[in-house]
């Protein structure tokens, strides 16, 4: 039986696959550690983070919970609309994220401060646009689930996945030759979202 929190760990670990360049992702685990138990991603120092950067770290860390929570019913769509609704409630009054059960709240309301300040955009429709974002990604290709499957029955066995085994996982599946095929349209369709007018 594949352990929950491997399902979460690998929804940001794949989507953090997408946005390689400037997300690298160290290694996962599910075991606590130094670091805590999670997903060492280590961010690309860049002279200049861009709007865009900020934007794909906030889809990055909203993957864990979205994967989770929607890894048992995938084909029911609503799902989205309800766990949107769900961070909309917790993300968006600052002092209800004390509770919070990992990093992964504190990580999305700074960003999404962040970003919300340098685009002058509601920090709801930022949010709004990750989770399309990804539920596209999980809908409508056919590609993120099995990854997802496959690197989350691998964490559930080894506990925790160096880079090289999560690379090993990738390509076995031909997730990484998708990615080098569709990456551009990836970046593309993020840079779309966070820039359309509503
Ligand atoms: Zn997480």
């Amino acid at each position: 039986m594949t352990n929950e929190t491997a399902f979460h760990e690998s929804g940001h670990a794949v989507f953090a696959n997408i946005f390689k360049d400037y997300l690298y992702v160290h290694e996962i685990t599910i075991l606590p550690s130094e670091y805590g138990k999670g997903v060492n991603v280590i961010r690309t120092i860049k002279s200049e983070e861009s709007p865009l950067d900020r934007f794909h770290f906030i889809i990055v860390i909203l993957a864990g919970l979205v994967v989770q929570v929607s890894k048992d019913c995938r084909h029911d769509h609503g799902i989205y609309k309800k766990v949107l609704s769900y961070l909309d409630k917790r993300l968006l009054t600052d002092n209800q994220i004390k509770d919070s059960f990992d990093g992964d709240f504190q990580n999305l309301q700074e960003s999404l401060n962040n970003l919300s300040l340098d685009l002058e955009k509601p920090k709801n429709q930022i949010l709004a646009s990750a989770m399309v974002y990804i539920a596209n990604c999980l809908i409508k290709t056919n590609q993120f689930w099995p990854a997802i499957d496959a690197l989350a029955f691998e964490l559930t066995q080894s506990k925790i996945l160096k880079r090289e085994e999560i690379d090993k996982i990738f390509n076995a599946i031909g997730f990484n030759d998708y990615l080098i095929k569709s990456r551009q349209a990836f970046l593309i369709e993020s840079e779309v979202l966070l820039y359309e007018q509503d």
